[in-house]
């Protein structure tokens, strides 16, 4: 039986220590927090949307986000001081504009893939993570944007995914507690949402059941290739901290927005920059409040933000992209812009509590995540996952298992 280290326990570590443990590898994950999904995988806008497919590598992103330069409550907001590493990353960003259109059906491609990976696990294991299967629905203030969804859909209909238009009259059908006027909208009915923080909770408990070990409270502080690998992680012994060594056939680098300081320590290069976004998650106490906060889940095109319902009583509303390095504060000027807009498209939907979250998306300059070989023996990737980790993560983890197996069975 070989043994494999899987560093994270976000959705990525523990989806795929699932699937290396059901292809019969011992696996241990290490994890640098007290408990699984602590960090990204905590408290994100809860969509499985393929719909959202359209990476933003696009003139019309780079054009907003210069306008948008200089104001604090812009859903895009770049520091501007100088950084080596968000400059050179931006400069990849902008060269792979080119890559647009086949990195769009890529992605819906393995959106679709995603699915039913993450629906059978959830099956199989018991996992209750409060998935509500009534659509996306997108929508759209004027004439342009809509006309650019319409663009979109076509790459989107390529790679497989059925989204039709809809009109403001069936926008309101669709999502009756909806306030606002809407040019359209673009409603798919496959796409879903959930709490993934439950869904990876959940599923490292089914991990152990598999045996998998988790070390917690861990952090890689080294790795090292040579014959096999070697994993030095420092952890809590009373009121001081001790190394502890890890030995291995292979290792799988999930570490979000720490994957691109373990991919140098490898020789790799995986250039991951944290875009933070914002959550709130309004608790919808009085029935009330419950009757008044959709079902159907949206994205709002202007806002740049998306919603879940997850279950009858808590309300997410995610959003904005910040380029701020690995900066986890909470602005008070980032959030409030997610209760306005809660408040003016929901007015009877009572924000009076709500629980603020900031997180940091791993994300890679051509939107793609980084899934396989390294450039050693032994050594994977299934990291750089961006705005969409947990719509892709079931899926990308079946692959970089199905790479492990073929390299330890001998093949390349
Ligand atoms: C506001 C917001 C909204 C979002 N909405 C959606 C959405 O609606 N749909 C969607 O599909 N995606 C969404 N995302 C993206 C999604 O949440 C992420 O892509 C996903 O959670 C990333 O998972 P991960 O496992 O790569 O990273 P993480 O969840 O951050 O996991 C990485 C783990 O590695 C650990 N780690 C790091 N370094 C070390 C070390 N040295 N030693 C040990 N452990 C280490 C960390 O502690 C962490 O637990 C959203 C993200 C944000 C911020």
């Amino acid at each position: 039986m070989s043994h494999i280290v899987v560093i994270g326990a976000g959705i990525t570590g523990v989806t795929t220590a699932y699937a290396l443990a059901r292809n019969g590898h011992a696996v241990t994950v290490v994890e640098r927090q007290r408990y699984p999904a602590m960090e990204t995988s905590f408290a994100n806008g809860g969509q499985l949307s393929a719909s959202n497919a359209e990476v933003w590598n696009h003139w019309s992103t780079l054009m907003k986000g210069i306008k948008w330069m200089l104001r604090r409550d812009a859903p895009l907001l770049m520091n501007p001081a100088p950084s080596w590493h968000k400059y050179s990353w931006l400069g990849e960003f902008a060269f792979n504009l080119r890559s647009y259109r086949s990195n769009t059906i890529e992605t819906v491609r393995l959106a679709i893939a995603a699915r039913e990976h993450l629906f059978s696990i959830a099956e199989r294991e018991n996992i209750d993570f409060d998935h509500v299967t009534r659509g996306i629905l997108h929508i759209y203030w004027d004439r342009p944007s809509f006309e650019h969804a319409g663009r979109v859909n076509a790459m989107l209909a390529e790679g497989g995914l059925d989204r039709r238009p809809v009109t403001p009259d069936e926008i309101r059908a669709i999502e009756p507690t909806l306030h606002g006027q809407f040019h359209g909208g673009f409603f798919t009915p496959s796409d879903s949402t959930g709490d993934i923080h439950k869904f990876t909770t959940g599923l490292a408990a089914a991990c152990r059941r598999l045996g998998v070990t988790f070390v917690l409270d861990a952090t890689v502080k080294h790795v090292a290739h040579g014959d096999g690998i070697g994993v030095t992680c420092s952890v809590p012994d009373g009121a001081m901290l001790r190394d502890h060594q890890l030995s291995a056939d292979a290792v799988v680098v999930c570490a979000g927005t720490a994957s691109r300081n373990i991919a140098a320590m490898l020789g790799d290069r995986v250039n991951v920059y944290p875009v933070k976004g914002y959550s709130i998650t309004v608790h919808l106490d009085s029935e009330e409040s419950q009757r008044a906060a959709p079902w159907v889940s949206l994205l709002d095109d202007r806002a740049k933000i998306v919603t879940s319902r997850l279950g009858a009583g808590r309300f997410r509303v995610a959003g904005t992209a910040e380029f701020n390095g690995l900066n986890r504060d909470i602005r008070h000027d980032r959030i409030q812009p997610l209760v306005s807009w809660t408040r003016s498209l929901f007015p009877d939907v009572d924000a009076n509590r709500v629980v603020s979250w900031a997180g940091l998306r791993p994300m890679m300059p051509n939107m793609l995540p980084r899934v396989g070989r390294g450039r050693r023996k032994g050594v994977f990737y299934n990291t750089g996952h961006g705005h969409l980790g947990w719509t892709l993560s079931a899926a990308t983890a079946q692959t970089v298992a199905m790479a492990v197996d073929a390299e330890l069975a001998g093949g390349t």
